[in-house]
């Protein structure tokens, strides 16, 4: 339901639609709709506003955040892009991200790496303009 009212708000023109559009776009009722929207404002994915359409009271609902964009090199360091068992592997199988070594690895490597560079921004005074 979420990612639905999320694609719906990204692919219009400003990112905010009617809440009274919204329910009769994905084909569900207004009190579904009115209790996601409420629970993504409470996470501050989505803003509400009192809106009057033709003598009716709706809300304009307005996508607050951006789209998160993921990119391979943000994740190419995790070791299941190259494992020859991810087909087998699943969470409560014998082989599992839950007891996976290489996986614990590479997330320990990518958190060392990220520590590193976090503490090098300290020790680096910031550039001079
Ligand atoms: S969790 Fe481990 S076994 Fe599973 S796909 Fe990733 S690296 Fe392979």
């Amino acid at each position: 339901m979420e990612e639905k009212l999320i694609k719906l708000l990204q692919s219009s023109a400003d990112r905010s639609l009617l809440q009274s559009d919204l329910w009769k776009s994905i084909n569900s009722n207004s009190r579904e709709v009115s209790r996601a929207l409420s629970r993504m404002e409470k996470r501050g994915i989505v803003k509400r506003e009192p809106f009057s359409k033709d003598s009716h009271k709706t809300y304009k609902v307005m996508l607050l955040k951006k789209e998160v964009r993921v990119q391979i090199s943000d994740v190419v360091w995790c070791s299941c892009f190259t494992c020859p068992d991810l087909t087998r592997c699943g969470m409560s199988q014998p082989i599992s991200p839950e007891n996976c070594i290489k996986l614990t690895m590479s997330l320990r490597n990518e958190y060392l790496k990220y520590q590193r560079a976090e503490e090098l921004k300290k020790t680096v005074p910031p550039e001079k303009k």
